[in-house]
């Protein structure tokens, strides 16, 4: 399987970071060894001195599919989960510098804690999902799926013209406003409404 992340879909978090807008989805990948799973705690890798937290709304793909049209993208989902998309962004600065890829800085092993699921049907509205993350019971972030600049059916209508979907794919689908570093003995917890979703300890 694969994970595919959406970049800056929430525009004051590419506002936070000085990026510009996009104008079409950006997307890159993560390993299956970068999965983390649910409450499991997370060793801040040697190589880096400023790992960031970015809390996301992910979507489990439940059926195969290339080319899917905007207007059917929500058949290829069914459950709804939190994940979080660690980031070394003192590596990522590096490579944006050196116009090199983003792998070292996003797709490292953990940088992907993923939380419980949820069925979809227990959403009445998918373009209104309030979701957020505390660290250390502090809220940092948090975030509405009515604010994101490309939608679920959106990104994986653009994401399936330049890969097959399959079973068990997961699609991080980008995060709002305050991302931050962590830290030894921090305790990250994401929430969708007022529901824990996922927890990750910070080693
Ligand atoms: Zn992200």
């Amino acid at each position: 399987m694969k994970i595919i992340c959406i970049g800056r879909n929430y525009a004051d978090h590419a506002k936070e970071l000085n990026n510009p807008i996009p104008k079409e989805p950006l997307f890159f990948l993560k390993p299956d060894s970068a999965i983390l799973p649910n409450n499991n705690p997370f060793f801040i890798p040697e190589f880096t001195n400023e790992v960031h937290y970015e809390i996301e709304i992910v979507l489990k793909i439940s059926r195969l599919g290339k080319h899917i049209e905007s207007q059917f993208g929500h058949k290829y989902f069914e459950e709804i989960g939190l994940g979080i998309d660690f980031t070394a962004r003192d590596i990522q600065q590096q490579c944006k510098e050196k116009g090199h890829p983003w792998e070292k800085a996003k797709a490292f092993d953990g940088s992907a804690p993923l939380g419980r699921f949820m069925d979809k049907k227990e959403f009445t509205n998918l373009s209104n999902i309030a979701f957020s993350l505390t660290q250390n019971g502090v809220v940092k972030q948090m975030g509405n799926t009515k604010d994101m600049i490309f939608s679920f059916d959106e990104i994986i209508a653009y994401v399936s013209q330049f890969m097959t979907l399959k079973i068990g794919d997961l699609i991080f689908t980008g995060t709002p406003a305050g991302v931050g570093s962590i830290s030894e003995d921090d305790l990250l917890e994401g929430f969708i409404g007022d529901k824990k979703m996922i927890s990750c300890r910070v080693k």
